[in-house]
């Protein structure tokens, strides 16, 4: 002020020098401003540059990595079953442990992709034929000294209280012991998370459904990636809380992991916000309150019904179907959205003749596969994987063409289907 008063006095009076001086001496720090703003920007546009091409070289490393893996992984791959010993197992909540395998050959293990799972033929005393399951790996690709399992003691249906429990989950709970040999295959299946990629995850699970996405929390922990990942767990109460210390572990340690775990009966004893966060069953709604966007991947395994009120839910919320994949343990109960089908729908209706049930039922392009349509309508077809791996239900064609829907890994003869992945290409006759 006191110096634009001596300005305005300095022109009243003619004398222009100081107000000259004062204009030049305002223009050079301006233009010093304009320098240092330039020069800082720049320097932030660098960093920024500088983050983005670490970032690109940290993927790029990591996807060498992985193919590099992937060539190692064909390398180990075995065909048919292996035998492997049970090193550890662990009980890790009530009627659910965790096993630790080892090859019984001392041989390499080949990488896995997190979400995969093994298939198991097992000589349980009192069955008449070896019994074929599938359990998925819960543990990351990244300790290839054994493999981790862990499963859940199958307990009589609530309406059905006086069958007997499990087969294959009791046989592995209350008499596999450490030392114990078994035969395995080697890992396999569709449901995987694509470590290459750099998208953010919702992995969302319920019950024993956990251990795949715990497969890939660790993946993605052991990696040191940063991806963004939203970890929903539904359980009844603590009693189910599978890995519970170890999760908070993870997600205290890891900015990008957010772990949100529901309890839907609650006891006394588990503390809200300690223990759990949310009381109720995981649902879409808890997805729309806590994810900025639903601009993610989403991956689901659990019950039928927790998986089909999960899939309905992001349908409707606008996620596209390519970005929902799922895994079910038991008979699928949700399908991939089938092409839309022609209004010639009817005459694309095959006849599917069981013979060994002595039920003839027609095929149309939205009953699924051949289990499908056999289980639709009370046909008892021994399956594992649901996924053309693990080969338990391949049937003899009697006659008639089929079509695979998907690729597979198990062999399937001439004559004979994997009814898990194909459908009719005419009218049928299984031996089933
Ligand atoms: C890809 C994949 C991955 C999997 N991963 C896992 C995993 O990580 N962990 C895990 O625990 N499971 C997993 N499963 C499930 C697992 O494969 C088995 O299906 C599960 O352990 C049950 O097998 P089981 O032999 O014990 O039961 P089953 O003998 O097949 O019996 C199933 C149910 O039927 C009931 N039952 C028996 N008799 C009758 C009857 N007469 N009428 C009505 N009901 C009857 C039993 O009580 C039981 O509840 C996975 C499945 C798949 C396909």
């Amino acid at each position: 002020m006191q110096s634009l008063l001596e300005n305005w006095r300095a022109l009243e009076q003619g004398n222009w020098a100081l107000p000259v001086a004062y204009l030049l001496v305002a223009a050079i720090a301006l233009q010093v401003l304009l320098m240092l703003y330039g020069t800082a920007r720049r320097q932030l546009a660098e960093r920024e540059q500088m983050r983005l091409s670490t970032r690109r070289l940290g993927l790029e490393v990591e996807t060498a990595m992985l193919r590099y893996r992937e060539a190692e992984q064909t390398k180990f791959v075995w065909n048919g079953y292996r035998k492997f010993r049970v090193a550890q197992k662990t009980l890790e909540c009530k009627g659910v442990f965790s096993f630790h395998l080892t090859p019984h050959d001392g041989k390499p293990l080949p990488p896995f992709k997190p979400g995969q799972f093994l298939t198991f033929q097992l000589k349980v005393p009192g069955q008449a034929k070896p019994v074929v399951r599938c359990y998925s790996l819960s543990d990351g690709p990244n300790h290839l000294d054994h493999y981790r399992v862990t499963i859940k003691k199958e307990l009589p249906p609530p309406d059905k209280p006086n069958v007997p429990p499990g087969v294959a989950s009791s046989f592995f709970c209350d008499s596999v012991e450490p030392g114990e040999i078994l035969d395995v295959k080697a890992p396999g299946g569709n449901f995987y998370l694509d470590l290459t990629k750099d998208t953010g995850m919702v992995l969302i699970s319920a019950g024993v459904g956990v251990t795949p996405m715990l497969s890939m929390l660790n993946a993605v922990v052991a990696n040191k990636s940063q991806r963004e990942v939203w970890f929903f767990f539904g359980v009844r109460n603590k009693s189910e809380h599978i890995q519970k210390e170890y999760l908070e572990r993870v997600a205290a340690e890891h900015d990008n992991v957010h772990l949100h775990v529901s309890y839907s009966k609650p006891t006394p004893e588990d503390r809200l916000r300690v223990d759990y966060q949310h009381a109720g069953r995981v649902s879409v709604e808890l997805f729309k309150q806590l994810l900025p966007s639903n601009n993610y991947e989403y991956f689901l395994c659990g019950p039928g019904a927790f998986m089909k009120s999960i899939t309905d839910g992001l349908s409707e919320w606008g996620v596209p179907s390519q970005s929902v994949f799922f895994e079910a343990f038991g008979p699928a109960t949700i399908k991939k959205a089938a092409p839309p089908v022609a209004a010639s729908a009817a005459a694309q209706a095959v006849e599917v003749n069981f013979s060994r049930s002595g039920k003839v039922c027609q095929w149309k392009p939205e009953s699924g596969s051949l289990l499908d349509l056999a289980e639709a309508n009370g046909i008892k077809i021994e399956c594992g994987c649901r996924t053309g791996n693990c080969g338990t239900c391949l049937v003899a064609i009697k006659s008639g063409k089929i079509d695979y829907m998907a690729g597979h890994g198990a062999a399937s003869e001439d004559g004979s289907c994997l009814t898990c992945i194909c459908k009719p290409q005419s009218d049928l006759v299984l031996d089933a």
